[in-house]
Order: structure tokens, then C-alpha cells, then sequence
């Protein structure tokens, strides 16, 4: 019996025949960029990571790292950055509900949050 997938009710092939090739090249494009940002992740504890994406803090230069947090409960993850020196972050980032990438099933809510973490920490350094 095919498992029906829990927001959609849809079975796997039901999903994949609705897939356009557009929308399937769309999304190897976005894994692509989200396996680079579980890639870029060392020393990570399962709640505070180091990524070599991040820039140094624009106040002081030190070294930051990442800091999320997995509701277990299935609503989601959030996810900041931390300066390891002068501890200045970043707001949460809230990524509610658990989004799985459908034709491989992989779970991929820990690399949205932390991309969105590091963006919006990126974007306080000046060009
Ligand atoms: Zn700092």
C-alpha cells in the first residue's frame, strides 16, 4: 500500500505526476543550494553549528555560529546567528511546519532555517 504523505494526502506517485519538468529542475536547483548549506556546516552539535558561509561580525570580527532549535514536535525548527565574541545576533528565524523535499523524501527544514539564518546575518556586513 503506497503511504500517503501527511499535509497533502497524496501518495509519492500522485505527487510525481503533477511535478513538471520545470518545477522538478526548480527543485534540484534549490536542493543543490541547500545541500551546499548542510555542507558548509562543522562542529555541529544538533544545536549550534559553524559555516563557513558565514562573514565575520560586522561589529567586532569575531567568529559566529549558528544556533537552532528542533521542535520535536513536528511544528518546525528556528535558527540564529551568535557572535562567538561579542555574542550580537540575529532575530529568530521561524520556519513553521516540516518541509520535505518530495521526489527523495528528505527532510529539509534544518538547512531552510539555517540559510535564512545565515542571509539575513550575511546582509549586516557592507559590501
Ligand atoms: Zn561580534
Amino acid at each position: 500500500m503506497m503511504e500517503r504523505h501527511d499535509v497533502t494526502g497524496l501518495t509519492d506517485d500522485e505527487v510525481m505526476a503533477m511535478l513538471t519538468p520545470e518545477m522538478a529542475e526548480k527543485g534540484e536547483r534549490d536542493m543543490e543550494r541547500l545541500r551546499a548549506v548542510m555542507g558548509s556546516l562543522t562542529d555541529d552539535t544538533g544545536q549550534t553549528a559553524y559555516s563557513s558561509m558565514l562573514k565575520p561580525c560586522p561589529f567586532c570580527g569575531g567568529r559566529p555560529w549558528v544556533q537552532y532549535f528542533d521542535y520535536k514536535t513536528g511544528l518546525g525548527m528556528e535558527a540564529r546567528v551568535v557572535c562567538g565574541e561579542c555574542h550580537v545576533s540575529t532575530s529568530r528565524d521561524w520556519e513553521s511546519g516540516r518541509v520535505t523535499y518530495l521526489p527523495t523524501g528528505e527532510d529539509v527544514t534544518k538547512a531552510l532555517v539555517i540559510e535564512k539564518a545565515i542571509k539575513t546575518w550575511n546582509r549586516r556586513v557592507e559590501p
